[in-house]
């Protein structure tokens, strides 16, 4: 009989690599399929196309009439591009994408048939999606809730399907998606921050939001991730002694890449060109079989969006190429994670990039506001950001002294450092007003141009300059960009908004001048936020005690820290910068609560099953064959046998005493499950974490421990060496 992982193993080994033929240049490829501005020129009125701009760059609203027209033409250029169905493409709370094809085709009188689409459709949908989570928004006997087109971020083909990416809300106006209150919080920070614009520069008149997000993730052989249920079920090994080798050589990072895995890539990248995502980069990660993907940077909204259909499109294309696809944030133990680092800047329409800074004192005091600015709001509101990226999956990382930890701190490089220390201290010397603004024009021209070579960097650090940007390194690879997004940029909205309250407030009543105003609130905010600083190492212990020191938090559970999300402070930030209301925030909390449950609560199943239906008959299997054997020794051997059967009568003892353990861990796992069941949230999320979860360990303990003593033939569970390095 051949196990399901020897099956596994033989169809991984006689893959035949998938063969991408590229036959056009990918500049050429690239937006094919998607419905863009110059899609849009093409296809469209003057009048549609101009509303459509309107509506993009201002939030101007489209008349129902020129709604008719802009469907009419969106539907020829799909129907063009072998499009037969047409969705609202949205992002619910679940953290993926949903869609729901209907079908352009409609018949007409005398048995006759065309394609339709009308403005109607365009714009709204009513999606029958009761079943999607709402945290008791929506009571279920009036689950309507409806789609709404969102202009900025265009229409595409994906297969044969128009999708239209819209926001799901419901008829009272409560946002029950992840993009509305993302698309409010980029609002928000617009107007914030062109006002602050204002003060350097009156051209600017809007602000908007980048991200770079860089993916990573790991490929498994189909057969090899099927022939395991956890993979199957949880997106990560429950259980599997490490393997001799893993990355302790760095022979993969950056190493050359695998040939089946690049035909992946090339096809996946071939994908992402027709659909107008540009990714750019590819490489090795540090783990065996990780790897990375990152685009050129993009308005945020749209960023967001591309990085949801990639994740889609990555499990489509990887199919293709019998790979299984694995973005959970720790899919093996003992090796490195996955994250997706978010890059953030803020660029203005006249084309700055407000964190890079410039060539004069002046420019970079517009640089050091919205960089100081950052800092102090990520000092303010560390609980709420720590709070956007929690998850069940993204605990193995944030609360596991990995990379990076789960305290929120700000790394800057020594040469910024050194700047902020030296403004902070203007204030010290009895200096005139002249000399004072002297030596701050001084300190603030010393800031080089260009810093991307020569800002030193921190790879442990969860939130870090880079030259140019923001990095915010601890959203989870699982993660939809849009949670932290949101939160990001409504506490810069928030805290840019304060600073002109309090600049505008130095200009009036204490005369000073406009730099001079600017210059003196800053300075008291590197003072104020000067906590949340660190340019250690932030993996230590040292750190961790260091950091309570300082009264930062340090939650390394996901109930623990999502309690930040309905603090009062939460609530009146998300209230008072429009971007969500008190219920929308404590769905959301609510929506997470009940997610964490009920992944451990799958995860302790799958475990318990697994322990129970594979390792105990496999070590049973081999302990009877032990058994037979010191049989036949004492019939040889006589009363000597125990000389010749030592060591198999002490690996019978130790199989039956890991069996022992194994079953009585499940029992009380089970124990402690079945109480938590019956607690309400948040309760139950937290019995979950602090009762269930700990069993995990222990039952993968004796688990791994049997399979380094059984027969390797008889083992049923692919082994981390063959899910690591078959390919
Ligand atoms: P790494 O962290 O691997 O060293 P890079 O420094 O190469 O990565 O850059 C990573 C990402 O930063 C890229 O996806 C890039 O598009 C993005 N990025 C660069 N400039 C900006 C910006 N101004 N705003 C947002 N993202 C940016
Ligand atoms: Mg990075």
């Amino acid at each position: 009989m051949t196990t399901i992982r020897f099956k596994a193993l033989q169809e991984t080994l006689h893959r035949s690599p998938v063969i991408i033929k590229e036959n056009k240049r990918r500049s050429k490829l690239f937006a094919e399929n998607v419905f863009n501005k110059q899609a849009m020129m093409q296809h469209m009125t003057k009048e549609a196309y101009q509303s459509v701009i309107d509506a993009i760059e201002f939030g101007a609203k489209i008349d129902r009439k020129v709604a008719n027209q802009i469907a009419t033409s969106m539907k020829d250029w799909a129907l063009s591009k072998g499009a037969t169905h047409y969705t609202h493409w949205f992002q619910p709370l679940t953290g993926t994408t949903a869609e729901k094809h209907d079908a352009f085709f409609e018949t007409i009188e005398n048995g006759l048939a065309m394609e339709k689409f009308d403005g109607k459709q365009l714009v709204q949908q009513e999606p029958d999606a009761s079943s999607f989570p709402n945290g008791g928004i929506r009571n279920t006997f009036e689950a309507r809730g409806y789609t709404a087109w969102d202009p900025t971020s265009p229409a595409f083909v994906y297969g044969t399907t128009l999708c239209i990416p819209t926001v799901f809300v419901s008829y009272t106006g409560e946002a029950l998606d992840n993009k509305a209150p993302l698309l409010r919080a980029l609002q928000a920070v617009d107007n914030a921050a062109t006002a602050v614009c204002k003060y350097f520069d009156k051209n600017v008149s809007k602000v908007n939001a980048t991200l770079g997000w860089e993916q990573e993730y790991f490929l498994v052989d189909s057969a090899l991730a099927a022939s395991r249920p956890d993979i199957l079920m949880t997106g990560r090994t429950l259980l599997g002694h490490t393997s001799a080798k893993g990355q302790q050589l760095d022979d993969h990072y950056f190493g050359s890449i695998p040939t089946r895995v690049v035909n992946f890539m090339r096809d996946l990248e071939h994908e992402c060109m027709l659909l107008g995502i540009p990714v750019k980069t590819r490489h090795n990660e540090v783990a065996p079989n990780q790897f990375e993907l990152a685009p050129i940077f993009e308005e945020a909204n749209l960023a967001v969006d591309h990085n949801s259909l990639l994740m889609d499109v990555m499990k489509k294309v990887s199919q293709r190429h019998q790979f299984k696809v694995l973005f959970h944030e720790k899919p093996f133990a003992g090796i490195n994670g996955s994250g997706k680092h978010n890059n953030w800047s803020l660029a203005t329409d006249t084309g700055v990039n407000l964190l890079r800074p410039g060539k004069t004192p002046m420019k970079n005091l517009q640089f050091l506001t919205f960089f100081v600015n950052t800092i102090k709001a990520v000092y303010d509101y560390e609980e709420l950001i720590r709070a956007s990226i929690a998850s069940a999956s993204n605990d193995h990382r944030l609360g596991a002294n990995e990379a990076p930890p789960a305290i929120i701190s700000v790394f800057i490089g020594t040469q910024l450092s050194s700047v902020l220390d030296e403004l902070e201290n203007v204030t010290k010397g009895k200096l005139s007003p002249q000399e004072k603004t002297d030596l701050k024009l001084n300190i603030v021209g010393k800031i080089p141009e260009i810093l991307l070579d020569n800002t030193d960097r921190n790879r442990t650090s969860p939130f870090a300059f880079t030259g140019n940007k923001f990095e915010l390194r601890a959203v989870g690879s699982s993660a939809n960009c849009a949670g932290p997004m949101t939160v990001l940029n409504t506490i810069i909205a928030k805290q840019l908004k304060e600073f002109k309250i309090e600049v505008d407030a130095l200009i009036e009543t204490k005369n000073l001048k406009k730099d001079e105003a600017v210059f003196n609130v800053l300075r008291e905010y590197i003072k104020a936020s000067k906590k949340i600083r660190f340019e250690g190492d932030g993996y230590g212990e040292a750190w961790e005690k260091e950091a309570k020191k300082r009264g930062l938090s340090n939650h390394k559970t996901t109930p623990e820290a999502l309690k930040a999300k309905i603090s009062k402070k939460a609530i009146a930030l998300f209230e008072e910068m429009q971007v969500m209301n008190k219920i929308e925030v404590e769905a959301r909390h609510e929506i997470e609560l009940e997610e964490y449950t009920m992944r451990i609560q799958i995860e302790s199943r799958v475990l318990g099953d697994i322990a129970r239906n594979h390792v105990i008959p496999t070590a049973i299997q081999y302990q009877n064959t032990l058994i037979e054997n010191v049989k036949g020794l004492k019939e040889i051997f006589e009363k000597d046998f125990k000389k010749y059967a030592k060591e198999q009568i002490d690996l019978i003892q130790k199989i039956s005493n890991h069996i022992a353990e194994i079953n009585s861990k499940i029992e009380q796992m089970i124990a402690e499950r079945k109480s938590a069941n019956k607690l309400e949230e948040p309760k139950k999320a937290e019995a979950y974490c602090n009762k269930v979860k700990p069993f995990f360990e222990q039952i993968r303990y004796h688990c791994d421990k049997l399979e380094l003593m059984v027969d390797d033939n008889l083992w049923t569970l692919t082994k981390y060496r063959e899910l690591l390095f078959t390919r």
